[in-house]
């Protein structure tokens, strides 16, 4: 069948060009006159041909024209009086047959095919037309060259998190024996290059079962239907291999949250979602052994649908890796590669701050490369550190790298926000580091005590000075402040403004204001509540601002008591670039 589309089309392509060739030559060979021409010219004329209203001729120098014109008797007689021959050739049955072949058969043919093609792509999964297949790649486990939980570095927790999804996939039943709500959708959550595909396919050859690859953006395709179809035949597919991992990179292309399209509703990616959700329930409903892993760094604008109970309802975060996962994600990729055994691989992974794990295996592919290149017998410390340039320096700049001079702004900035959290609370600190997630540049965990119902002033006012923790650092340290803290003011004020406007927590007493975001209309603040005075107005916004400058000061002066220890934390902070809980402790409450 697919040979017989391609020759229709080899067919009505060499139509058409005969077509374009014959009307090339003719018009080339032939000069049209006009009919007046044509009497004026009779003197000059050897010949004439009539058919029906068309005249072609030749000149007694041999030149052929052709002309239309009323052909009469008169005429003719004109003609034949001048001693031109005269032929009449009688229009051709046949003619306007071919002629009409010519024309339309061409287009017919296009129209046929374009018919079928859509005929399928309502059928489905027709067998005749591949488009609506996917194209999901399959991987299935392999005794050799196959990736296990070993190539994957780094990644502890991670590893941790998804070993159910292997037993379950390795033994469905007993899961179904003991009534285990098994693992159903997971997704994976982080930055490019940082692991997340070759962690599904390490988790699909440690359990043993294929692997089905498929990108979003393979799914949205120009015709309706298309995508919809191929998510059902994906699933189709891997039903009959089940148990089984199906892994859909960047799902954010069909999962983007309904409506928020440009110019309103996406039909296409709407249905395609719509059949993902339907297959994602089947599966849940079913029972059947497959794990659905879906990859995005873009979680937030992902519709909510997709991320309900029974869906994906698990996340994993994966960040970039930082000082100890980039020497094992490098160990792992040298060993790949002849290397020099006396590579510094600590000196090389503290030079890269910022690389995932993609990064650094490109690296090490520059650098073999490079060995290769140059006659070199393997990879050394001098050619990693030159392709690490080329790569910080390239074109694309697709890595996020940073300078020694804003890794320590950075590592200053959380070892503010650290310390004071660890000295003054309110919550646990789990862990600090500076390696960016998202578009924060470094992050402080907390961990609240314990599930808050009712929260007190006390508890606020030492989330706010945690929060300006930060700033202040950077201020006491460096004399000089940056934009690094706009998200912690951004917060901080939030926390100050509800503590005043909503929760009667200031000098004004136990009165709810209408917070003023709510009178601002089309960007701009068009009236304030009646109940709020002028007056009144002022001195809200002055209570915001006390409590905020309050805790600014607050922060500061823990600080300049502590600066020792911020000084090591921060340097510590740099080297390492992750703390836990536990080293924080053991730099803040060491006796020394
Ligand atoms: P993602 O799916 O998160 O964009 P990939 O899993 O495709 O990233 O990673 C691309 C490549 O980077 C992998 O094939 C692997 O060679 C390398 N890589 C990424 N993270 C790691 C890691 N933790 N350990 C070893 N190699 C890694
Ligand atoms: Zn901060």
């Amino acid at each position: 069948m697919k040979y017989l589309v391609l020759w229709i089309l080899i067919f009505a392509g060499a139509i058409l060009l005969y077509r374009a060739i014959v009307d090339i030559q003719e018009s080339q060979k032939v000069e049209f006159i006009s009919f007046t021409d044509l009497i004026k010219d009779i003197e000059n004329i050897k010949e004439i041909r009539v058919k029906g209203n068309r005249i072609d001729g030749e000149f007694k120098d041999g030149r052929a024209f052709k002309t239309y014109g009323p052909v009469e008797w008169e005429l003719l007689k004109t003609f034949s009086e001048k001693n031109v021959k005269v032929t009449i050739i009688p229009e051709e049955k046949t003619s306007w047959v071919r002629d009409l072949l010519i024309a339309w058969v061409p287009t017919l043919l296009i129209i046929f095919l374009l018919f079928s093609f859509i005929r399928g792509i309502e059928r489905g999964n027709s067998r005749a037309i591949s488009f609506t297949r996917s194209k999901a790649k399959i991987f299935v486990p392999r005794k050799d060259n196959k990736v296990t939980f070993d190539d994957v570095a780094g990644l502890d927790e991670v590893k941790e998190e998804v070993k159910d999804i292997i037993d379950y996939l390795k033994n469905p039943d007993k899961f179904k024996e003991f009534g285990i709500r098994p693992p159903k959708g997971v997704i994976f959550i982080g930055p490019p290059g940082s692991g997340k595909t070759l962690l599904a396919k390490a988790i699909a050859n440690e359990a043993g079962v294929p692997f089905f690859y498929e990108v979003g953006s393979s799914f949205i395709e120009l015709f309706v239907g298309v995508g919809s179809s191929r998510v059902r035949d994906l699933f189709e597919r891997a039903r009959k291999s089940a148990p089984c991992i199906i892994f859909i990179d960047e799902i954010d292309a069909v999962g983007r949250g309904r409506g928020t399209g440009i110019g309103g509703g996406h039909d296409e990616r709407e249905q395609t979602l719509n059949q993902l959700l339907v297959e994602l329930d089947g599966i849940e409903s079913r029972g059947e052994p497959i794990v659905v892993i879906a990859a995005t760094n873009r979680p937030d604008i992902l519709d909510p649908a997709l991320l309900r109970p029974g869906r994906f309802d698990r996340k994993i975060y994966f960040s970039l890796p930082d000082l100890k996962g980039r020497i094992e994600i490098l160990k792992v990729h040298l060993k790949r590669v002849k290397s020099d055994p006396k590579i510094d691989i600590e000196k090389i992974a503290r030079s890269i701050p910022g690389f995932s794990g993609a990064d650094i295996e490109s690296m090490i592919n520059e650098a073999a490369i490079m060995a290769i290149r140059e006659r070199k017998p393997f990879v050394d410390e001098e050619l990693l550190m030159r392709a690490r340039d080329k790569m910080i320096m390239g074109v694309e700049r697709k890595t996020f790298f940073l300078t020694d001079e804003q890794k320590k702004k950075i590592a200053y900035h959380e070892a503010g926000h650290a310390l004071i959290a660890k000295i003054q609370g309110p919550d646990k600190v789990e862990r600090v580091s500076i390696i960016p997630r998202g578009k924060a540049l470094g992050v402080t965990v907390q961990i609240p005590d314990e599930d808050m119902y009712v929260i007190d002033r006390d508890y606020l006012y030492k989330k706010i000075t945690v929060l300006l923790g930060g700033r202040a650092a950077e201020e006491i340290v460096f004399e000089t402040i940056s934009t690094g803290a706009a998200d912690d003011i951004e917060k901080s004020t939030d926390i100050a403004r509800k503590m005043v406007y909503e929760w009667g927590m200031s000098s004004l007493g136990p009165i709810a204001f209408k917070s003023k975001e709510e009178y601002i209309f089309l960007g701009r603040e068009i009236a304030r509540h009646e109940d709020i005075s002028e007056e009144t107005a002022r001195k809200l916004d002055q209570e915001v601002m006390n409590i905020i400058s309050q805790c600014y000061a607050r922060a500061k002066s823990i600080i300049t008591e502590n600066i020792d220890k911020l000084h090591k934390l921060a340097t510590m902070l740099f080297e390492k670039e992750t703390l836990t809980s536990h080293e924080i402790d053991s730099i803040i409450f060491s006796s020394s």
